[in-house]
């Protein structure tokens, strides 16, 4: 089973994926918990490339691609063999983040975004993706101030992120569980537990 999530900068989803790992490896479950960008020895050297504010003006066509790369080499290395494991993986982003980071903040034409990911994958899609949704002003500032390049772009930039993201779980909700982030934590992970219990595995 494959779970991913997803969600704005300081929505919760790298806390709230810990935790859920946590709370399906005390069930029995072998999990791998991982993330986007940077899970692989490649995805390190992207990562590296796409956060470095020293790249600022990075063409938004090779910042898609990067991002595809990335994550072809994280469901071939990573993904892929954990599930035929019978792992559970919980992923912090994936292809969603694309659509709304490089499609809609980026203003990339979303079909394109949608077909090179698809590509990059090899169509492979969550069984269930978490969107934490929390207001941009909410989340950035729980982070102290932006730290990493996409992170000091302009707050109407994050909004079209957040927009996008909600209207993706919108279109899908069977596959979407959406959570507002602004509630305590531990009530967030609540509503997760009680959503991924429904598709657990007896
Ligand atoms: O989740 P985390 O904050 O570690 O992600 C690293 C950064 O990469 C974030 O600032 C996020 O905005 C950015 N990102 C992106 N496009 C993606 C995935 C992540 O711009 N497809
Ligand atoms: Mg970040």
């Amino acid at each position: 089973m494959f779970i991913a999530f997803e969600g704005g900068e300081g929505s919760g989803k790298t806390t709230q994926s810990r935790l859920l790992a946590i709370w399906l490896r005390d069930q029995g479950f072998d999990v791998v918990q991982t993330r986007e960008p940077g899970s692989t020895k490649v995805g390190m050297r992207l990562r590296a490339i796409l956060l470095d504010a020293v790249h600022q003006g990075l063409s938004a066509r090779s910042e898609a691609l990067m991002y595809a790369a990335d994550r072809a080499e994280h469901v071939e290395k990573i993904i892929l063999p954990a599930l035929q494991r019978g792992s559970m993986v919980v992923c912090d982003r994936y292809v969603d983040s694309s659509l709304a980071y490089q499609g809609a903040g980026r203003e990339l034409e979303p079909e394109d975004v949608v077909t090179i990911n698809r590509w990059a994958t090899g169509g492979l899609v969550p069984d269930l993706t978490v969107l934490i949704d929390v207001p941009p002003s909410v989340g950035l500032t729980r982070l102290g101030g932006a730290a990493d390049r996409i992170e000091s772009e302009p707050q109407e930039f994050h909004e079209r992120v957040r927009r996008e993201f909600r209207s993706l779980a919108a279109a899908e909700p069977d596959r979407y569980l959406v959570v507002d982030g602004t509630l305590p934590q531990n009530q967030v992970s609540m509503i997760i537990h009680d959503r991924v219990r429904e598709i657990l595995p007896d």
